[in-house]
């Protein structure tokens, strides 16, 4: 089976990496002038063009069995009419939802699925008014493109307002959001396969820092039944409104044994890296498989798990070396801040992983 994935980056490289043991071949499409590193000599890259037809795209693509996306700012109308050539997983409403933030979080609601507190903002000048409703601090986050913390903003008093008008003037299309006094960040990854079967890996704890993942720990300890209840309820609502195939992944704060959806991504997802070594069938296995139209791998956890992100540079070789550090590289050049690669690290005692997990943090991202 032929599978074309909509997008060249480590997520793609990491799916086809894990789709040639089970028989499939890939293609990739990138975006015009999209740096293809990380799938070099896993499949053909096409580049789009801008003006091919969904059907001669198909063509290029080497007519694929299946077309998947590795990330959501992808071209909705594109997968639309691809649709007319090959199945396209996930269904474009769900990346067409999540495309956009005051959307996803109007489909949320409207589910009964519990957000922060937020206003929309198309034009800035309605800001302040927004501010006002919701009370400092508040986060604003541009509706489109915005990811690791990008096109993001914390303001906590009316002088971060002010400068924030006059520095960003011209900003439209913004979701602002009442700061949600989290005790934790976990996320859940669902996988649902094309007759309907849906698994849950077990949520996953994950630090950020400036907007950005560093680790994450699974499965996240200490959590009552309660919130375990609330991600599969969650999980089921959305993926059974969008009659979902694949892997989506939900981020979400944990408040007074509440789960608040912060974020949805329609793919495989940097928190659930870990199952690559901590669970029998990883989310890159489950989500083709799911795609490709197979039935489910367990989700279940193999040991305990923790992912560290290596950020603008590798490991060095003291802990690439450690035996029970998974090494994953991405093939990319460096540059400040980027996703290079990460680790997996699993141990049969928690609390030997924690200790670990932390020391490796605290060698890599010493600042926090
Ligand atoms: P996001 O880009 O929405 O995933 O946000 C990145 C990170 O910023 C989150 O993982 C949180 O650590 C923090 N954050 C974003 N929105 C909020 C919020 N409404 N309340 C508290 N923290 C937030």
């Amino acid at each position: 089976m032929h599978v074309a994935i909509v997008g060249c980056g480590q997520l793609a490289r990491m799916m086809a990496l894990e789709g040639w043991p089970l028989g499939l071949r890939f293609s990739f499409l990138a975006a015009p002038g999209e740096d293809d590193r990380c799938v070099r000599g896993l499949g053909d890259v096409v580049e789009v063009a801008g003006d091919e037809s969904p059907e001669l795209l198909f063509q290029k693509l080497g007519c694929p069995d299946v077309v998947t996306v590795e990330r959501e700012e992808v071209d909705v109308t594109l997968l639309t009419g691809l649709q007319h050539h090959c199945v396209v997983y996930p269904p474009p409403q769900a990346i067409a939802d999540s495309q956009h933030r005051g959307r996803e979080k109007r489909c949320l609601n409207r589910l009964g699925i519990t957000t922060a507190p937020y206003r929309l903002v198309d034009e800035l000048d309605d800001l302040p008014a927004a501010v006002g409703e919701l009370g400092y601090p508040v986060f604003i986050k541009a509706c489109r493109n915005g990811y690791d913390g990008r096109n993001q903003w914390r303001l906590s008093d009316a002088q971060g307002l002010e400068r924030f008008m006059a520095e960003q003037a011209g900003l439209t299309d913004l979701v602002v959001e009442a700061q949600v006094p989290f005790e934790r960040e976990v996320s859940l990854i669902a996988v649902r396969s094309r007759q309907g079967d849906l698994r849950c890996y077990p949520l996953t704890e994950n630090r950020h820092r400036d907007g950005i993942l560093i680790s994450s720990i699974a499965p996240a300890a200490g959590l009552g039944d309660g919130l375990h209840e609330q991600a599969q309820w969650i999980a089921r609502r959305l993926l059974t409104h969008w009659d979902y195939v694949g892997v989506l992944s939900i981020e979400c704060f944990v408040a007074q044994e509440r789960l608040i959806v912060n974020e949805v991504a329609p793919r495989v997802h940097n928190s659930g890296h870990w199952s690559q070594q901590g669970s029998a069938c990883s989310q890159f296995e489950n989500h083709l498989r799911a795609v490709c139209g197979m039935s489910l791998g367990a989700t279940d956890p193999l040991q305990h798990a923790g992912m560290v992100n290596m950020l603008g540079d590798l490991a060095p070789a003291d802990v690439l070396n450690q035996p029970n550090v998974h090494p994953h590289l991405y093939g990319k050049s460096s540059r400040a801040r980027r996703k290079m690669g990460h680790l997996n690290l699993v141990h049969g005692d928690r609390a030997a992983l924690e200790q670990q997990l932390a020391a490796i943090v605290a060698q890599l991202h010493p600042s926090g």
